[in-house]
C-alpha cells in the first residue's frame, strides 16, 4: 500500500532506468506523504528483506510532518532549501556519500505559471547544489521541474556535471501537467571552472 500515487512515477522511471540498487543511499528530497521513500527503501534493500544483499539508506525531507516509517530516517517539518537543515541531513550521514539524491519537491502551486516555473527552477538549483557535495562519482539525481523558460538553463548545469541526462514524463504523471522529472546519471564532479 503506497501512501500515494506519485510512487508510480517513481516506480514507472526506474524500471525503465534502473536508478535505485540494493545498498544504495538515497536522499528523498520532498518525501511527504513518503511513497518514494517506501519505493526507495524496498529498491535499495533498506528494509533487509533480501539478506544475500546489501543494506541500503533513505533519508526523507519535506517542509510538512511525515508518518514514520520503518527503515527511513526522515527529516519533518523541515526547509530542504535552509542551510541547517542540510547540515543535519549531512550530519546523519555521517561522511558517507550518496548514490541518488531525488526531488520531488514543488512549490505551492498558484495561478501564476511562470512565478511557479521560477520558483520550481529554483528548488531544482537547490537540490543541485547540495548534490554536487554529496554525490558520489557515478550517483544520479533525479528532481522533478515545471516546465517553462529557465529550463535549459537547469538543463545546461546538469550537462556539465553528469554523462547523461534526460528529461522524463513517467506514464503517471499526467501529460494536462506541466511537470517533467530531469534525470542527471553519472555524476562527474563539478567542472573546474566552477570551482571559485
Ligand atoms: N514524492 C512524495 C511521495 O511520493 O510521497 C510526494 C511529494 S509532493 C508531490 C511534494 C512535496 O514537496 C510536498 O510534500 C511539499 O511539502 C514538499 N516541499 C516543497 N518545498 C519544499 C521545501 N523547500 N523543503 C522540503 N519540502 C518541500
Amino acid at each position: 500500500n503506497w501512501r500515494c500515487r506519485s510512487a508510480f512515477k517513481l516506480l514507472e522511471i526506474d524500471e525503465k532506468h534502473k536508478i535505485l540498487k540494493p545498498g544504495n543511499v538515497v536522499i528523498d528530497c520532498g518525501a511527504a506523504p513518503g511513497s518514494w521513500c517506501q519505493v526507495a527503501a524496498i529498491k535499495v534493500n533498506a528494509t533487509e528483506k533480501d539478506p544475500s544483499q546489501p543494506t541500503g539508506i533513505v533519508i526523507g525531507v519535506d517542509l510538512l510532518h511525515i508518518e514514520p516509517l520503518d527503515n527511513v530516517s526522515f527529516f519533518p517539518n523541515s526547509d530542504f532549501t535552509n542551510k541547517d537543515v542540510q547540515q543535519s541531513i549531512l550530519g546523519s550521514l555521517g561522511g558517507k556519500k550518496v548514490h541518488v539524491v531525488l526531488s520531488d519537491m514543488a512549490p505551492r502551486a498558484s495561478d501564476a505559471r511562470q512565478l511557479d516555473h521560477e520558483l520550481s527552477v529554483e528548488l531544482c538549483a537547490s537540490v543541485l547544489r547540495f548534490s554536487v557535495g554529496v554525490l558520489k562519482h557515478g550517483g544520479h539525481l533525479l528532481c522533478k521541474l515545471w516546465m517553462g523558460p529557465e529550463q535549459n538553463k537547469l538543463h545546461a548545469a546538469l550537462d556539465k556535471m553528469f554523462t547523461n541526462v534526460k528529461v522524463v514524463k513517467p506514464p503517471a504523471s499526467r501529460t494536462s501537467s506541466s511537470e517533467i522529472y530531469f534525470l542527471a546519471k553519472n555524476f562527474k564532479g563539478v567542472p573546474s571552472d566552477k570551482i571559485k
